[in-house]
């Protein structure tokens, strides 16, 4: 079957969690910065949020939205109605307290007993929050194992967005089923690839923000990603909160934040003019790729 009419498909997808979240040694959830202080903040989440979602919403794109569920809760305390900002958008998880599942700083890898709580919590919170079916799912920190995918097919989830792609000259950007991990669920990867200067760089915008990357950077991938990949889906990803603070969770001056929101505008609008691309949510592209 050949793609070659096909747009490129680009879909932008938000990690909606706390403000400058970290692993933690000795726990399994994730805190805000400073973490000697113990606390999860949401006020830099809510803010670049909203206005991102404003600006969405300006630019007639549909996003991927992947929800922490504790996060969601504490956004809807705070009077933010969600189910009716997310309504044009795809709804999805991103665990229940930012695990680390794997252990991996927090030294202390979950069970699968605890991971499928996890799981199964985080989903029934978003289905009642926002009525509908979650079908996809992003780990914190990006990182699943075999169990954590069993527990995804099992919970009924459609597909799983967490690994990194490298994008070279073979890369065609479709699902893919999770082999690796003995499991048929599919994949809708994130891509990563070389700037100009051969640096390895990935699809986050965080880097934008902390001024270490500028908008070109990912423009050129998208380019890039059209050449040789008609048909597949470029990724990329944003943290609301990191509008407003770095990841250390100190907040950007007005100039910064001015030039952040800039940036992340300019990135929306180049995309929605290119020609041979097309913005869509994971969801329709997933449902549209099983329909081929
Ligand atoms: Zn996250």
């Amino acid at each position: 079957m050949t793609k070659i009419d096909e747009p490129l498909y680009v879909a932008i997808s938000l990690d909606i969690d706390p403000d400058a979240n970290s692993a933690v040694e000795g726990r399994h959830d994730t805190l805000s910065f400073p973490i000697e202080h113990g606390k999860v903040s949401i006020e830099a989440c809510r803010k670049g949020l909203q206005r991102i979602l404003e600006c969405l919403d300006f630019y007639d794109i549909d996003a991927t939205l992947f929800y922490e569920a504790r996060t969601a809760q504490m956004l809807i305390a705070d009077r933010m109605d969600l189910p009716g900002l997310s309504e044009r958008h795809e709804v999805a998880c991103h665990s229940l307290k930012h695990e680390d599942f794997l252990g991996k700083v927090s030294g202390m890898p979950m069970d699968e007993k605890s991971i499928d709580n996890a799981v199964t919590e985080a989903k029934g919170i978003l289905e009642d929050i926002f009525k509908r079916d979650i079908k996809g799912f992003r780990a914190p920190y990006t990182r699943i194992n075999r169990a954590i995918v069993k527990i995804l097919e099992q919970t009924g989830f459609q597909y799983d967005s967490s690994e990194t792609i490298a994008m070279g000259k073979e890369w065609k950007g479709g699902p893919f089923p999770l082999e690796m991990f003995d499991s048929n669920l599919l994949e809708l990867a994130l891509p990563s690839f070389y700037d100009a200067k051969g640096r390895r760089m990935s699809s986050y915008l965080w880097a934008i923000f902390e001024g270490r990357r500028v908008s070109g950077d990912y423009i050129d991938a998208v380019l890039w990603a059209r050449s040789i990949a008609k048909g597949g889906l470029f990724v990329f990803s944003i943290h609301p909160w990191h509008l407003y603070v770095d990841c250390q969770g100190n907040p950007f001056n007005r100039e910064q934040v001015q030039k952040n929101w800039e940036n992340l505008e300019y990135i929306l609008s180049q995309l929605k003019q290119m020609q041979e691309v097309q913005i869509i949510r994971q969801d329709n592209y997933l449902d549209q790729w099983l329909q081929l």
